[in-house]
């Protein structure tokens, strides 16, 4: 066969793979099960050992499967990385966001370009990998839950961790359009929940008002906010160039003559470095802890603060002399760098000593919307950048 004609199939595959993975109702916190069957069902015939991870249910599942080198040379390992969860589509679809539909060159779809289409090159390449004389371990990590603070990813790489897999390189197939990223901010949410006591607003001195607290502690979030700023690190490569924060809601309260005795606030921060969220929870927790909360409980002493966290995805750094960046530059010839705003499971890999880098086909423009889609071009680059990871991991 050509080369040609050998592209021109391994393209159809990743399309007929991309479409049967679209199929797949994936939204984040749903059963991911069966995609990850199939993913299974693709390695396993074709020598890959595979083993899996779980959420506390057994309901979401992370799948980790292995060439391994046929020959090895002390090449360190290829991780080919990518999250099996999609958004929630809403209303306004031009068609099913289930059912892959190709027009004009892009296939449309929900998770076409964040990021089943990654996935899809990834298993339509497999079996040229699995043919190849190997001179190193090829992995592939699929994980579940990353669209909702990458729940998934730590439970997989508590397991790398023990299993000893914690070098090599890590490529994290998010939509970049296969251009090099390779820092982002870390991204942490939380919910902090007041409860205090109910009673006439006649008599606030009675009452213990969850929204005022909250309130308050708004103001010291607002306020820490600006020590984020002045925290700047100086050669810091993001836009704004400090750590954030941002309040996302405020919630409670029943009626203008009732003390609340419930409140809730949503809020964020995007750290540019460790240090600042580690710096922001320990000056608000104090706060809460011992100026609000004793407050609070001298009136009523079951009042009481909790601040819950929903995800503490943390950031990914521009690593100096990155291998992993090196890496691709060399399959792609591409030697820019760029840091992005969207939070990956990046940092989570490099954290366990992996060098990371995060590239793959489609663009973030298209990720998360209505109608979303991948240009087929981008599949066809990504198959293309496959063939240089193996020419680059064979004798
Ligand atoms: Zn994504």
């Amino acid at each position: 066969m050509s080369t040609e004609n050998n592209l021109q199939s391994l393209f159809d595959n990743s399309i007929k793979i991309l479409t049967d993975l679209i199929a797949f109702k994936t939204i984040s916190g749903e059963d991911n099960s069966s995609l990850i069957d199939y993913c299974d069902n693709i390695l396993k015939p074709l020598g890959a050992e595979s083993f899996r991870t779980y959420d506390d249910e057994k309901k979401r599942v992370n799948l980790f499967s292995s060439f391994k080198a046929k020959s090895s040379n002390g090449k360190k390992p290829i991780i080919l990385s990518g999250h099996t969860d999609v958004v929630p589509v809403s209303k306004g679809w031009s068609a099913d966001p289930f059912v892959a539909t190709i027009k004009n060159d892009k296939l449309y779809g929900r998770g076409s370009c964040d990021m089943k289409g990654f996935i899809a090159c990834v298993l339509a390449y497999a079996p040229i990998l699995s043919n190849s004389n190997l001179d190193r371990d090829i992995h592939f990590s699929f994980t579940f839950d990353e669209e909702t603070a990458c729940l998934g990813a730590p439970i997989l790489i508590n397991e790398l961790k023990k299993k000893g897999i914690n070098k090599g390189i890590c490529i994290i197939g998010e939509p970049t359009n296969m251009k090099i990223i390779d820092a982002h901010k870390g991204c942490y949410e939380y919910t902090t929940y007041f409860e205090g006591l109910a009673g006439h607003s006649s008599q606030p001195h009675k009452g213990v008002s969850a929204v005022e607290y909250a309130a308050k502690y708004v103001n010291k979030l607002i306020e820490l906010r600006q020590k984020l700023k002045d925290r700047e690190p100086k050669d810091s490569i993001f836009d704004p160039p400090y750590s954030t924060l941002q309040i996302g809601g405020i919630f409670g309260g029943i009626a203008h003559n009732v003390i609340a005795d419930k409140c809730h606030i949503n809020w964020e921060t995007r750290p540019v470095v460790k240090e600042d969220g580690i710096f922001l929870n320990s000056e608000i927790d104090k706060y809460a802890n011992e100026i609000l909360l004793p407050e609070m409980k001298k009136i009523f002493p079951n009042s009481s603060i909790n601040k819950k966290i929903i995800g503490e995805v943390i950031g990914f750094d521009r690593e100096k002399d990155s291998k992993a960046c090196e890496f691709v530059s060399n399959i792609t010839g591409d030697n820019s760098r760029e840091v992005v705003s969207f939070g990956t499971e990046a940092g989570l890999f490099q954290e366990i000593g992996i060098s990371t880098v995060v590239c793959g086909p489609g663009s973030i423009q298209q990720a998360h919307k209505i109608d979303e889609f991948i240009e087929l071009n981008e599949i066809k680059k990504c198959l293309k950048f496959l063939e240089g990871v193996k020419d680059k991991s064979i004798n």
